[in-house]
């Protein structure tokens, strides 16, 4: 069965509409909530899919508070494309790291940041960048391409272990805050 994954501003109405697991005919495998509400309304429903939490500031003290995380939890630091955005959402990614839950997966967060491995991100092809009549939108191709491909590692990467398949962190995360949080695994 084909594998679906959602990122909507809303999920008003997804429980009912949930056919075993299933949207038209479409596994559900992973839905991105929008706010610590929306995780909450997602992990609600009594299904397999992952729920993928954005890491911000005002998401991080939910996801810290989680003593017994549920193992649909997934958490993900997101990119974005403005560097203001980083400074207003952006936590201390080391500190909050060492704080998790260790059994949560974590997305799009280096291995000497996070201190283990991180959860590969699962290649999905975003329908958002289509229009109507299924050709590409160029601003919301941009923006995705942004997003997922402008990454860089510092020049000390080239002496750490993960560096052959490690990207670094996204550009405008190192815009906002650096390369210091980049610190090579023997
Ligand atoms: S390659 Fe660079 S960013 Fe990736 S884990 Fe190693 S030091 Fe960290």
């Amino acid at each position: 069965m084909p594998e679906l994954a959602l990122e909507l501003a809303s999920y008003a109405g997804l429980a009912a509409a949930l056919v075993d697991g299933a949207l038209d005919g479409r596994r559900l495998v992973r839905a991105l909530a929008t706010d610590v509400a929306s995780a909450e309304d997602l992990l609600a429903i009594a299904a397999d899919f992952e729920v993928v939490v954005p890491l911000r500031r005002d998401t991080a003290p939910w996801l810290l508070a989680q003593a017994a995380p549920s193992p649909r939890l997934v958490v993900r630091q997101p990119n974005y494309d403005r560097v203001s955005a980083n400074h207003r959402h952006d936590v201390d990614l080391r500190a909050f790291c060492a704080a998790l839950a260790p059994g949560v997966p974590v997305e799009n967060v280096p291995a000497c940041i996070l201190g283990r491995a991180p959860r590969p991100e699962p290649t999905t092809a975003d329908a958002a960048m289509l229009r109507p009549d299924g050709r590409l939108e160029i601003f919301r191709f941009a923006r995705r391409f942004v997003a997922d491909h402008f990454y860089a590692q510092a020049l000390r990467c080239r002496g750490c272990r993960e560096a052959a398949t490690c990207r670094g962190l996204h550009v405008n995360a190192i815009r906002a805050h650096g390369f210091a949080a980049m610190t090579p695994l023997s």
